[in-house]
């Protein structure tokens, strides 16, 4: 079997880009954190600066994919992707929860709710595989216009998950799994932002954990106060944990 490729194992170019990369991320983040403090909100605040950098190191692949001769065929209203597992922090799910009760009208929300419930009873426990075969969508999908209701603070796995050809996301999602072909270095960059993310927070004081986002947000809404609990180091996530942690 091949050796998983680890940061060391990679070009030296490579590596300097990354930790560039790492910098550029820390000292946003760390702004971010510096000044909202360890207290509810905070998720949704580092959501929409994440969401950014991403987007920010994200564009040069973008750029080269181009100079290649191709295009990342991701557009707004193509779903393909959106009944893969999303594997998610607290932080995450919090800025997703926040996010969605203040853009959603109540009975919106409570569809949100009741898909997320419906999903969670076919899919919870199962791998990742066995789950996207069952092609059912994330219930933060609006099904009338198959666009993500949480876009502008979404996961830092669905952001980065990007594709050169429709055709081959189409093709995994009707007969999964298919190889998708995507830009090599786009989940390394999505990576280590999540990663400077998720030490910002250690560091904060907030410890972090994988989850499954929908079985995340059902305990998120099930909680009174949940971010607040989760920086008191309460174990709100116990049933949510990702299957790959
Ligand atoms: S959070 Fe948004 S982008 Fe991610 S899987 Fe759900 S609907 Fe798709």
């Amino acid at each position: 079997m091949a050796k998983p490729v680890g940061f060391g194992d990679l070009p030296p170019p490579l590596q300097d880009y990354l930790d560039k990369v790492y910098q550029r991320a820390d000292a946003r983040i760390g702004a971010v954190i510096a000044r909202h403090g360890l207290a509810p909100g905070l998720s949704g605040a580092l959501a929409v600066e994440r969401v950014a950098i991403l987007a920010d190191e994200l564009a040069p692949v973008a750029e080269l994919v181009a100079a290649g001769g191709a295009e990342i065929a991701c557009r707004k209203g193509c779903a393909f992707c959106c009944s893969h597992t999303v594997d998610v922090t607290p932080d995450e799910v919090f800025a997703i929860a926040d996010y969605l009760a203040r853009q959603l009208d109540p009975d919106q929300l409570a569809a949100v709710k009741r898909r997320a419930a419906a999903a969670d009873a076919v899919l919870h426990g199962l791998p990742p595989v066995e789950r996207h075969a069952k092609r059912l969508f994330c219930p933060v999908l609006d099904p009338s216009t198959a666009s993500c209701l949480a876009h502008p603070v979404r996961p830092n796995a669905c952001q980065a998950y990007l594709s050169v050809d429709l055709a081959r996301c189409e093709a995994d999602f009707h007969e999964p799994p298919q190889p998708v072909e995507q830009p090599t270095v786009a989940p390394m960059i999505a990576s280590v932002v999540d990663r400077t993310c998720s030490f910002a927070l250690d560091d904060a004081g907030a410890p972090t954990l994988s989850l499954e986002l929908i079985a995340a947000l059902l305990a998120a809404w099930g909680e009174p106060d949940a971010e607040a609990r989760w920086f008191a180091g309460e174990a709100i996530f116990a049933g949510a944990r990702s299957f790959t942690s």
